[in-house]
């Protein structure tokens, strides 16, 4: 990557327009870092496609995901923030700070600091039906949108320990869960496993694959067929929740920034320093257990105030004998 005297300097860079990049942004804006957001390809993030919130703190009344998002940017904006639109498609982290980054493949700008607040994307089956009810029934978020199902027949899909802790948490709300499991056995800890089994009022169906949800505008049912026996079903069910992981998009950061194996950064416990001298992480790109609208905003804010503490000790005079 090369410069030249036109690249623009930036104090903070942050990428990602969700809970925990906005809410970095406000942190960063009102510490006089003048940040820059650049919103990535879905502005506002996971939140914007999700229905009502009921679960995040100061709306009584709960909130639609993409009014809620519209207001942190305009908080983040009112506070002085640049939010533009944008793709961060290649960063160079390597030497010390300024960090040379490129937008959208050819605009080059460079950070002093830089926070990565990029989330994560849930994972879908990846059949129509499940496209066309997303958000009529259809779900990636048990503890989002379980609420909406209380007292009705539901159907969650995954084996893991999302999919045990969702099912379970959507058994305290609804009359039934089917758990779609598709091969004979789960991939969650044992504990979660037992919990699901030792749930009255989850029903599981093992080597089970999922056909077709059916309905036209809302859930109605769920084919499944038996990948053993070949044999298909239909019942009836309101919700249908998928819960087989979710992606962090962290893709762009590999070459440099320390990832677990399934690429949710790593930070130093206790705060959202990464590996990288300057380089800050929040919300989903690096939080695979709690995943929430408030716990990602809190993070933002950690990486926000990391960002400025990093910045005051580098500017802070030194004492010399
Ligand atoms: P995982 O990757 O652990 O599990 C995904 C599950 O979805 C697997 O059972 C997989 O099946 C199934 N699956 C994947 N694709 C499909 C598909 N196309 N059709 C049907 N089923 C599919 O993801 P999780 O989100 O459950 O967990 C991610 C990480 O977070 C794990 O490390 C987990 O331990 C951790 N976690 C910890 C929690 C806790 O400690 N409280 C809570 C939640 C998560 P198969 O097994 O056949 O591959």
């Amino acid at each position: 990557m090369s410069t030249d005297n036109n690249t623009e300097h930036i104090e903070c860079l942050i990428i990602g327009s969700g809970p925990a990049g906005y809410t970095a942004a406000i942190y960063a804006a009102r510490a006089d870092m003048k940040p820059v957001v650049y919103a990535g390809m879905q502005p506002g993030g996971q939140l914007t496609i999700t229905t009502e919130v009921e679960n995040y703190p100061g709306y009584p009344d709960g909130i639609m995901g993409p009014e809620m998002m519209e207001n942190f940017r305009k908080q983040a904006e009112r506070l002085g923030t640049d939010v533009r639109y944008g793709m961060v498609t290649k960063v160079d982290f390597s030497g010390k700070p300024p960090y040379k980054i490129i937008v959208d493949e050819k605009k080059e700008v460079l950070a002093e600091t830089v926070i990565i607040s990029t989330g994560a994307s849930a994972k879908w089956l990846g059949i129509p039906s499940e496209d066309k009810l997303n958000g009529k029934g259809v779900s990636a978020c048990a503890v989002c949108d379980g609420f909406f199902f209380r007292g009705k027949d539901v159907a969650i899909v995954g084996a893991g320990d999302t999919a045990c802790e969702e099912a379970s948490y959507l058994a305290k709300i609804c009359n039934k869960v089917y758990m779609i499991v598709r091969r004979d056995e789960f991939r969650a800890s044992k504990a979660m496993q037992h919990r699901v089994e030792n749930t009255p009022n989850i029903q599981i169906l093992f080597n089970s694959e999922t056909d077709e949800i059916l309905g036209e505008t809302k859930v109605e049912g769920v084919r499944i067929h038996n990948n053993k026996t070949g044999e298909k079903t239909e019942f009836p069910i309101q919700g249908f929740f998928v819960a087989i992981g979710h992606q962090p998009n962290t893709e762009v950061f590999k070459p440099y920034i320390d990832m677990d194996e399934t690429g949710y950064i790593k930070t130093i416990p206790g705060s959202s320093k990464t590996n990288i001298e300057g380089v800050f992480a929040c919300g989903d790109a690096q939080d695979k257990i709690y995943r929430q609208a408030v716990t990602a905003a809190g993070s933002g804010c950690m990486a926000a105030l990391d960002a400025e503490r990093y910045l005051s000790a580098k500017h802070a005079p030194t004492l010399t004998a």
